[in-house]
Parts: structure tokens; C-alpha cells; sequence
């Protein structure tokens, strides 16, 4: 695997592979990551995988200075796992000095994650449309946990044309149900017993909505029963599954989507619909 760090590292790198898979990620690797490197590779394609804790998705009150990280380990993780390159650029190489383009996002961004963390979305284009123009991927694998992010990055790419296909890969999750985060090391072990409680409730609620039940007083009772596993819940809506606009009934493809506070930890989880 090489390992780059500038863009002379890079270019050189990247001169060697032809079409690649990439994989974006802040580090703090887990099997959710690896699931993304396993599907680049199933599509035949050397994959890239970049490490980089964008300071420009985090708000002012965010956790980006505690935010895990294990350099050392994410690039053995990466190795074993086969990937061919691994960039890993500084926050001056990402936002040079005069650095003075920035994209800001509408859409699918505006409401639930977008609401609760502003400026977030366009911190994760921005970053993420750099990294396509540095790595030039001819697709790029991401994770379905963060289902809103997925469908920002693929109108971010329709809306500027860029020539990358997004590749949405499916969440993986502990055998309790809990969909892996590098945030999870930060509950205790008391939350982590509670965590699982929000993908049981989303999996029910959707379960009631198939069968009919009222959207309105599906997602009350579900607020109310992640209220009671001792979380706080932030949201919990059913939406079209691209637009991310809040829909009153069952709509073609839905999604039901989900945030809620555990302690210091911010729990996201979502599922489809019908
Ligand atoms: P992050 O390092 O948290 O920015 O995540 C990098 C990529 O990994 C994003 O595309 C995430 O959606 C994806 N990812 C994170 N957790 C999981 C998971 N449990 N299953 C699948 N993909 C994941």
C-alpha cells in the first residue's frame, strides 16, 4: 500500500493506478469502513482510501479536538484490508492559504442533520469535492449510516457534474443491532447496553408503518420509547428517501431516520420503509 501525504506523493501514487474506488473517511476505522473497501474491491477496482478529520464539518461546540484518532492503526487496518493507496492529506493541503471556494448546500441538506449541525453539510461537500479532484475516482463508496449524507454527496455530484458514480453500502451493525460509529468508544457501558434501543424502535416503527398505522403517532411513540431508554431524542422522522422533505404517509422510497443524544454521544441509525 502507499502511503501519501503530499501532493507529489499523491501524483506519483495516482500515476500508477488507473481507475480507482475510493473511500473517504476521518480515521477511527471500524468494520463499517471495511465494508466500504470490501465493496470498492468487489467492483474490481484498486481502491484509495483517504484519512482526514475535516474541521470544516464540525460546529464550534462539536467534538473535533476529541475526536478519535489512531494513525497508526487505521493504516495497518487499511494494509490488511488491501487497499492500494492511502491518502492522507494536512489541513493545509485540504484549505491553503487564500483557500476562498466553498460549496453550500440546500436540498436534501436543509433539515434534521443539516438543521441540528449548520454549516455541516457544506463542510462535507467541500471536503469531499476536493478529494474527488485529487484522487479523480471513477466511483466512491458510502456508508448508509449516514443515509442524508449519502443523498447531499450524490445531488453535490448531478448538480456540478462531476464524472464519479456514489455508491451507497449498506450499514453494518454490532450483533445487537447498533450500527458501528468510531463515536461508540465514548459510551458507557451502561449506554451501550441502552444504545441497541434505537434501532429496535426504528425497526418497529417501520414495521407499523408497513402495516398501516398512523405516521404522526408512530414517530410520537417512537420519540417517546428512545425518551425512555434514557436518550434524548433529536429527531425522528419518516422521509422521502432522496429529497430528505418529511412525508405524512407511506411514499416511494421512504425512509425512516433517527438522532438521538446517549449520554455525550450523538446516535444516528435510519432504515427504508416498505
Ligand atoms: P466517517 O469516518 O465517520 O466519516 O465515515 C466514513 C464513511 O464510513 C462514511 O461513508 C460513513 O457513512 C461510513 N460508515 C460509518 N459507519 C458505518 C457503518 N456502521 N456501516 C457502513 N458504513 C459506515
Amino acid at each position: 500500500m502507499i502511503i501519501a501525504r503530499t501532493f507529489e506523493e499523491l501524483r506519483a501514487a495516482r500515476a500508477t493506478l488507473g481507475s480507482i474506488g475510493f473511500v473517504p473517511t476521518m480515521g477511527a476505522l471500524h468494520e463499517g469502513h471495511l465494508s466500504l473497501i470490501e465493496a470498492a474491491k468487489t467492483a474490481g477496482l484498486p481502491v484509495a482510501a483517504s484519512i482526514f478529520v475535516n474541521p470544516t464539518q464540525f460546529g464550534p461546540r462539536e467534538d473535533f479536538a476529541r475526536y478519535p484518532r489512531d494513525e497508526a492503526g487505521d493504516l495497518a487496518k487499511l494494509e490488511e484490508a488491501g487497499c492500494a493507496l492511502a491518502w492522507l492529506p494536512t489541513a493545509d493541503i485540504m484549505y491553503p492559504p487564500h483557500d476562498s471556494t466553498h460549496i453550500q448546500m440546500a436540498g436534501p441538506a436543509l433539515h434534521w442533520e443539516g438543521a441540528s449541525r449548520p454549516g455541516h453539510f457544506n463542510g462535507v461537500a467541500t471536503v469531499v469535492a476536493k478529494l474527488f479532484g485529487q484522487l479523480r475516482p471513477q466511483a466512491a463508496y458510502f456508508g448508509e449510516k449516514d443515509w442524508q449524507q449519502v443523498q447531499v454527496v450524490s445531488r453535490m455530484v448531478a448538480d456540478l457534474v462531476l464524472p464519479v458514480e456514489i455508491v451507497p453500502v449498506p450499514t453494518v451493525r454490532e450483533a445487537d443491532g447498533l450500527a458501528l460509529s468510531s463515536r461508540n468508544r465514548y459510551l458507557t457501558a451502561e449506554e451501550r447496553r441502552a444504545a441497541p434501543r434505537l434501532y429496535a424502535t426504528l425497526t418497529h416503527a417501520a414495521q407499523e408503518i408497513v402495516a398501516g398505522k398512523e405516521v404522526a403517532a408512530t414517530l410520537h411513540h417512537a420519540r417517546h420509547e428512545l425518551a425512555q431508554a434514557g436518550m434524548v431524542p433529536d429527531y425522528v422522522a419518516l422521509v422521502h428517501a432522496q429529497s430528505l422533505e418529511a412525508v405524512s404517509g407511506l411514499v416511494h422510497p421512504a425512509r425512516l431516520i433517527a438522532a438521538a443524544k446517549l449520554g455525550h454521544v450523538r446516535l444516528l441509525d435510519n432504515l427504508p420503509v416498505g
